[in-house]
């Protein structure tokens, strides 16, 4: 970590370090992201299991600890929700697209939580709630959200 700087400026360009710390929980499910697999955590209350992966359980308010309750899922799941858009999500510049966007949230077989993402190769006419899908990776993985590319159908 770097240390603590307090840094002023009046005008021009100012550059900082960034120590980003995501905890313990989202560190495991990024590693497995980065090995190409998904995990979630079980609450050991009401048995409901979390992806991405929490400290505590949403319904109980238990604590999950952090050396038990993993769990391995699969790469498929079901398409809960989506939306069709002609617009980029996460850039501003060049906002508007030629082809549409399906933005979909999909539970991981085995969870019962969402993930949101992109549904790749799927033509809008043809998506539907309830539809089987399947994760596809990135070639290169580095341990982040976007090791995920989309999912498509199944
Ligand atoms: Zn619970």
């Amino acid at each position: 970590m770097s240390e603590e700087k307090v840094i002023v400026a009046n005008k021009g360009l100012v550059r900082a370090d960034f120590a980003f710390w995501v905890g313990q929980y989202m560190d495991r499910f990024y590693d497995a992201l980065e090995n190409k697999r998904f995990i979630g955590n079980k609450c050991p209350e009401c048995g409901k299991i979390f992806v991405p992966p929490r400290k505590t359980c949403g319904k109980c308010n238990k604590t999950i600890p952090l050396d038990k309750n993993w769990v391995n899922l699969p790469e498929t799941g079901t398409l809960l929700n989506y939306t069709v858009t002609y617009y980029k999500v996460n850039e501003r510049t060049t906002r508007k697209v030629k082809k549409p966007q399906i933005i979909g949230m999909i539970q991981i077989d085995g969870s019962n939580t969402g993930i949101v993402y992109r549904l790749l190769n799927v033509d809008p006419d043809d998506v539907k709630v309830g539809m089987k899908v399947k994760v596809v990776w990135e070639e290169k993985t580095k341990g982040d959200p976007s090791d995920i590319k989309g999912f498509t159908k199944l």
